[in-house]
């Protein structure tokens, strides 16, 4: 049966994608605990979402609203329960919707989608919203993320509304940026965070490429998609 195939391979992959994880915890004299592996299941159905929480995967991640909304729909209608993380960037009229089904949301860059997301959180939610302020490690705009004085704006900006978390950073390494080097630089910047805010040590950092850099630069959730799921045939 194609749904035993699917789970044999994606069961597969995530043994592969754990035992990475575990190396590079090790080579950084890290414990495995300290880092939380996001699915980023962009592209792929909500089946597999359904077969990687079987697996033991937690939590999975999504760039697009379009497209998370109603997976995250028909994965709870199939009795699953990952915490979902928002990942992509995202527009302020979006906001009311990814605060229903979102847990945490990865990618807040602006000062005018913290406020959005503020509104929408206090309006929709129960319970305040985890999110992470997503930082530019370079200060070319294009990928998301804040940079400079900005980024410590849209810090206090989340910081001071009651319905938002903090709960720490995110970033993607630069095109063109050895990802030690950006990773390092992140990993200075949650500290002058933690310094300011200390319960906002989360670091979101690495994908398939460059997970071992950035255990090694002390991230505490790293976001793999090709590596588990396998190649995406679109850019997104
Ligand atoms: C797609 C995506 C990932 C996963 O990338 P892979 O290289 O497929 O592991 C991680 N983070 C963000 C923000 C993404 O959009």
């Amino acid at each position: 049966m194609a749904s035993t195939d699917r789970r044999a391979q994606l069961a597969g992959n995530l043994g592969e994608v754990r035992e990475r994880i575990a190396r590079a915890c090790s080579a950084a004299g890290r414990s495995v605990d300290e880092v939380t592996l996001v699915a980023i299941t962009k592209t792929y159905p909500a089946s597999d979402v359904v077969l990687l929480t079987s697996l033991g995967v937690t939590d999975v991640g999504e760039n697009k609203d379009q497209d998370a909304g109603p997976k995250a729909a028909e994965v709870r209608a199939a009795g699953a329960t990952p915490r979902w993380h928002f990942v992509g960037q995202l527009q302020r009229n979006k906001a009311r919707s990814v605060v229903r089904y979102a847990d945490v949301v990865e990618s807040v860059d602006s000062v005018r989608l913290a406020a959005a997301l503020a509104k929408a959180a206090a309006d929709l939610r129960e319970e305040p919203l985890d999110v992470l302020i997503q930082a530019s490690l370079d200060d070319s705009p294009g990928r998301g993320g804040a940079h400079g004085d900005a980024l410590w704006e849209v810090v206090d900006a989340v910081a001071s509304a009651p319905s938002l978390r903090l709960g720490g950073l995110m970033a993607v390494a630069p095109i063109g940026i050895s990802p030690d080097v950006a990773f390092s630089s992140l990993r200075e910047l949650s500290g002058r965070l933690v310094a300011q805010h200390p319960s906002a040590s989360a670091v979101s950092a690495g994908m398939s490429g460059d997970l071992e850099e950035a255990i090694r630069h002390g991230a505490t959730h790293v976001r793999i998609g090709t590596s588990l799921l396998g190649m995406r045939n679109s850019l997104r």
